[in-house]
């Protein structure tokens, strides 16, 4: 055992065996630290010594080589529904070390990824491909860049292990932070395997430690009730930046309501409401504009999952269900709308039907040239000087009716633009270059462009140096670019 670095105090195990089976990382031949996220650790505030020799003692505990204190490295058991079909999951390729708790006394998990085989490794060799690994790291420390809630990426070492794909490729193990790991498919689990006292306990030890202040008249009710708040809240995000999460399967969908694993992820350049990069999604069921009804359909599982605790009576449970999963739809639609609208420039107590008609011009003209997602709203903003499709006549139309528009609210372009700053990135990960870091680094292990973009994409509002260098779209567009899952 290694000495503290974590502050653990787990909680977790406290449920029973019936919720996770223990295992420990395997250890792999040659760790090597390649990334370590020092500012997420002095947020965590995790005590690393960073002076003597620590990139040895890091990669020696960021492999899983090395337990430290407090340590009780396990694999969760989940369930889920993926592409609609219930499967029985759990870590197969993930070990939670412990639960740290921040200086400020917030909880979060610190989790391996790639960290070897767990009894829910079926035929998978728990292991995770460097340029994978690199691919979440990047994406989820962008999100966060965005505002967006997120799984955050703390460290990647390398194995010093090949992984056999469809080619061989060089291993890595990364370390994942959460508020927790609990999944819309956790409880999918709990309902199907196990006991009803274990489905009420579960439902406590999830209120208690994410919604200590909901309502507990009705526990279930009030779970599913803010889960669903918390989905609302994550999709419109999503639908702002234009990110696809390709895998959406309830597994994969947070009790807290952070994004997470990055498998198949990626934003979209031209603006189509269709669109989808995952190479095994070919039926678009998480296509982009598919998502909120996706949420929506997983939140009904969530329903399903603790019908037995909502009433004693099913019908009623039914009943009081139902009445929860009804509110997605306005709660979604006024969220998104706002939103839109300030993505124009137009705050809540400015919005109209006019708005409303101006937004959806917009997006129907965007769609029909393939209009970048995130330039033209940058256009709108007068950030980019408008050249191509921006110099015709639909958009200088368009821009003088929404001036009229603006003017008539009382509102100055001055304001508009203040507004529209934080809900229109000037840079988002586009595809064409994350694949170009990515292979940068897998390729040469330089890490050069990897950090410049990194640096570019935390602070994705604001005007850096370089930062022109990412904000154009793929010269021929995405072509056709694919995202592929579990690598
Ligand atoms: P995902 O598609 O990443 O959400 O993973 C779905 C399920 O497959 C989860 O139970 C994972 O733990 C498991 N899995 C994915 N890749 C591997 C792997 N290389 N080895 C073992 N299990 C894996
Ligand atoms: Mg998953």
């Amino acid at each position: 055992m290694s000495s503290a670095i974590f502050n653990f105090n787990n909680s977790y195990q406290s449920l029973g065996e019936s919720f996770f089976e223990w295992v420990k990382p395997t250890p792999v031949q040659s760790p090597g630290l390649l990334l370590f996220n020092h500012s997420l650790a002095n947020d965590l505030g995790l005590s690393v010594d960073l002076s003597e020799n620590s990139s040895s003692k890091l990669e020696q505990i960021f492999s899983g080589n090395q337990l430290t204190e407090g340590s009780e490295p396990m694999a969760q058991a989940y369930a889920g529904h993926q592409f609609g079909y219930f499967t029985m999951l759990g870590d197969g390729r993930a070990i939670l070390l412990g639960e740290h708790i921040t200086p400020s006394q917030q909880r979060f998990d610190i989790q391996l990824k790639g960290s070897g085989p767990t009894p829910y490794s079926r035929r998978g060799d728990g292991r995770a491909t460097l340029k994978a690994m690199l691919r979440e790291y990047l994406i989820s420390e962008s999100m966060h860049g965005l505002g967006i809630p997120t799984s955050r990426s703390l460290a990647i070492v390398k194995s010093g292990e090949k992984v056999y794909r469809e080619e061989i490729q060089d291993g890595a193990i990364l370390t994942r932070i959460m508020q927790s790991h609990i999944r819309v498919g956790s409880f999918e689990y709990v309902n199907h395997y196990l006991t009803k006292e274990d489905l009420k306990a579960y439902t406590y030890y999830t209120l208690a430690r994410h919604y200590p202040l909901a309502a507990v008249e009705n526990p279930a009710l009030s779970l599913l009730k803010k889960v669903l708040i918390q989905q609302v809240h994550l999709i419109v995000h999503w639908m702002r930046v234009g990110f696809i999460h390709g895998v959406m399967n309830t597994d994969n969908m947070s009790i807290a309501g952070e994004t997470f694993d990055y498998g198949p992820c990626a934003f979209m350049n031209g603006y189509d409401p269709a669109k989808v990069f995952s190479s095994i999604d070919t039926n678009g069921r998480y296509a982009f504009a598919n998502q909120p009804g996706i949420a929506h359909w997983n939140l009904s599982c969530l329903a399903n999952a603790l019908l037995p605790i909502i009433h004693d009576n099913q019908e009623q449970s039914v009943e009081l269900a139902k009445e929860v999963l009804n509110l997605f739809p306005d709660l979604y639609t006024q969220e998104y709308t706002d939103m839109m609208a300030a993505k124009i420039g137009f705050s809540k107590n400015q919005l109209s039907d006019e708005v409303v008609d101006l937004v959806k011009e917009l997006l129907n003209w965007m769609k029909e040239n393939q209009a970048d997602y995130t330039n033209s709203f940058l256009q709108i903003q007068s950030v980019l000087s408008p050249e191509g499709i921006y110099a015709g006549s639909f958009f200088a139309e368009w821009l003088k009716k929404r001036e009229a528009l603006l003017a008539k609210q009382g509102s100055s372009l001055a304001q508009a633009k203040e507004l529209m700053q934080f809900q229109n990135p000037l840079v988002i990960p586009r595809n064409h270059w994350v694949e170009k870091v990515l292979d940068s680094v897998a390729f040469t292990g330089d890490l050069s462009s990897f950090n410049a973009f990194l640096q570019v994409l935390q602070t994705p509002y604001m005007s850096t140096k370089n930062i022109e260098n990412y904000q154009a779209p793929p010269e021929n567009g995405d072509g056709f670019y694919a995202t592929y899952c579990g690598t």
